[in-house]
């Protein structure tokens, strides 16, 4: 399989050329055509496994599709991680291939300045990656809110899980308008995040490596 099967324009593939990826990985290749036809998705995929940029690429396409249909600052792809360091090091991989569009990218996470975050967040950013409970707490401080959010990702769900974040998970996932996309990954798929697969994801497409 080659980048080209996936049919992403030519500014994308330039950054993805930029970066020296080859070829995409099984869930690149898998994961990203489900996702640009819409689909909800589990990936059961560990650190490593390329799935960051299947679930980043996808959204930076929806984003520009959707950009015009809903104005508003609000983000409109939330990505929640479990920790401070995943959310950074998405964040990384979201401005890089974001810049191609002019995507606007802020991480929110727990330790982190609240007021430098309020900050970021009233600047706009059509992408918000942050942990669960930073999130609601921005929410709540009406610093962001989830109206424009049509895609939602919950990254390492099984270790969201570990660290007591279901509440938190469950009711952003709740918040989040109903006809949304939403991509769940996950290294192991123990009951808890299966139920949560089957309560927050609509007919999902799986892929496993
Ligand atoms: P992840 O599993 O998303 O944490 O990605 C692991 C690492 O693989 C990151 O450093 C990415 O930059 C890199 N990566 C992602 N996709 C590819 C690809 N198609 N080819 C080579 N490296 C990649």
């Amino acid at each position: 399989s080659s980048f080209a099967h996936l049919g992403f324009d030519e500014q994308l593939m330039k950054a993805i050329r930029r970066s020296e990826y080859t070829q995409p990985t099984p869930v690149q290749a898998a994961g990203v055509p489900a996702a640009l036809s819409g689909r909800d998705l589990i990936g059961i995929a560990r650190t490593g496994s390329g799935k960051t940029a299947a679930f980043l690429w996808p959204l930076l396409v929806h984003i520009m599709d959707q950009k015009e249909l809903a104005p508003g600052d609000g983000p409109i792809g939330l990505i929640l991680a479990p920790t401070r360091e995943l959310a950074q090091q998405i964040y990384m991989e979201a401005k890089k291939f974001g810049k191609v569009y002019n995507i606007r990218c802020v991480c929110c996470y727990g330790g982190g300045s609240k007021w430098e975050q309020s900050k970021a967040l009233e600047g706009g950013a059509e992408i918000v990656v942050g942990t669960p409970g930073r999130v609601i707490d921005l929410i709540k401080c009406k610093a962001t809110d989830l109206k424009r959010v049509t895609y939602l990702v919950l990254d390492e769900a099984d270790r969201m899980f570990d660290m007591g974040f279901e509440p938190q998970v469950r009711s952003i996932c709740n918040h989040v308008r109903p006809d949304r996309q939403a991509l769940l990954f996950s290294a192991t798929f123990p009951r808890r995040v299966e139920k949560l697969a089957r309560d927050a994801l609509h007919d999902p497409v799986r892929v496993q490596h």
